[in-house]
C-alpha cells in the first residue's frame, strides 16, 4: 500500500531525508527507530504531504501524493486534492492534536463529512461505535480538555479511524503521556494491530515494537541504515549504528 520511492528532503542546507526507500504491505506493522532528529516525523510528513519532497515519489495505494504527472515532470495537486488524499491516511500526533472547541463525538465526525462528504448521521454512529471500541464511549460529549491525555489520544486514534484510512501513521503517540496511561494506548494500537490494520509507528517502545511490529526500520542520519523483522533488527542487528543505538535505548 504505501511505496517511497527515492525520497529526499532538505531544511535550507539541511538534508534531513537523503533517499527513502520503504515498500510497505496492506495489513502489516511496521515501527520505524531511531535517534532524535534522524528524520522520522519528517518521512512520516512527507507520507501525506505535510512535508513536500525535494525528490522522489510517495505512492499509497498507487496514488501518487502530493502530485499529478503531466509528461515527464510532477506538478503539485491543487489544495483541494491534496486534503483529499490526506482524508484517507490517518495520522495520530504526539500532543493529540484534538480540536478543543468540538466535543469528542464532534472530532471523530468532523473530517470525515466535511473532507469526504459522507452522511453526517450515518457518520455519527459508526464515531460511536469507533468510541466504544477504543473506550471512551461515555465521553462523548466531552471536550478534550476534559480528559486523561491517554483518553485524549484514543479519541484521536478513533477520529483516524472514523477517516476509514488506507493507513495509518502514528508519531510517538504514547511518548506526552504520563507512564500510567501509556498502556491504555499500546492496547488500542495492539488491537488495531490485530484486526489487519496498515500501521506505521515511529515509537521509542522497544518492547511494543517487538511485539507488534510485522518489520522494524531503523534510521539514523536522513537514511534507512537497516530493517527486517524484529527478531533480527532488534535482537542480531547487522548493523553497527543500529546496534549502538539500541544499547543505548534497552
Ligand atoms: P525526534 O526523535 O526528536 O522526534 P526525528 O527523527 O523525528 O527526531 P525530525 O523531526 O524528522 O527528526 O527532524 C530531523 C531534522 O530536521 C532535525 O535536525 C530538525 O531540526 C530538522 N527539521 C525538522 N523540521 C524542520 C523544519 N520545519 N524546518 C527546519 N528544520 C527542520
Ligand atoms: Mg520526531
Amino acid at each position: 500500500v504505501v511505496d517511497v520511492r527515492g525520497v529526499h528532503k532538505s531544511f535550507g542546507a539541511l538534508e534531513v531525508l537523503k533517499g527513502i526507500d520503504l515498500q510497505l504491505r496492506k495489513g502489516t506493522v511496521t515501527v520505524i527507530l531511531g535517534p532524535s532528529g534522524s528524520g522520522k516525523s519528517t518521512l512520516l510528513r512527507t507520507l501525506n504531504h505535510l512535508e513536500k519532497v525535494d525528490r522522489g515519489t510517495v505512492r499509497i495505494e498507487g496514488e501518487l501524493i502530493g502530485y499529478r504527472r503531466r509528461g515527464n515532470k510532477l506538478h503539485e495537486l491543487r489544495a483541494r486534492d491534496i486534503l483529499r488524499q490526506r482524508s484517507r491516511i490517518g495520522f495520530v500526533f504526539q500532543n493529540f492534536n484534538l480540536f478543543p472547541h468540538l466535543t469528542v463525538l464532534e472530532n471523530v465526525v468532523e473530517a470525515p463529512v466535511s473532507a469526504q462528504g459522507r452522511d453526517r448521521a450515518e457518520v455519527e454512529v459508526e464515531a460511536r461505535a469507533l468510541l466504544d471500541r477504543v473506550g471512551v464511549g461515555d465521553k462523548l460529549h466531552d471536550y478534550p480538555k476534559q480528559l486523561s491525555g491517554g483518553q485524549q489520544q484514543r479519541v484521536a486514534i478513533a477520529r483516524a479511524l472514523a477517516l476509514r484510512p488506507a493507513v495509518i501513521l502514528f508519531d510517538e503517540p504514547t511518548s506526552a503521556l504520563d507512564p500510567e496511561l501509556v498502556g491504555e494506548v499500546l492496547a488500542v494500537i495492539r488491537d488495531l494491530a490485530g484486526d489487519g490494520a496498515t500501521l506505521v509507528i515511529v515509537t521509542h517502545e522497544i518492547g511494543f515494537a517487538r511485539e507488534v511490529a510485522d518489520t522494524v526500520v531503523f534510521m539514523d542520519g536522513g537514511v534507512i541504515v537497516e530493517q527486517g523483522p524484529p527478531h533480527e533488527v532488534l535482537d542480531n542487528p547487522q548493523q553497527e549504528r543500529t546496534a549502538s543505538f539500541l544499547s543505548r535505548v534497552l
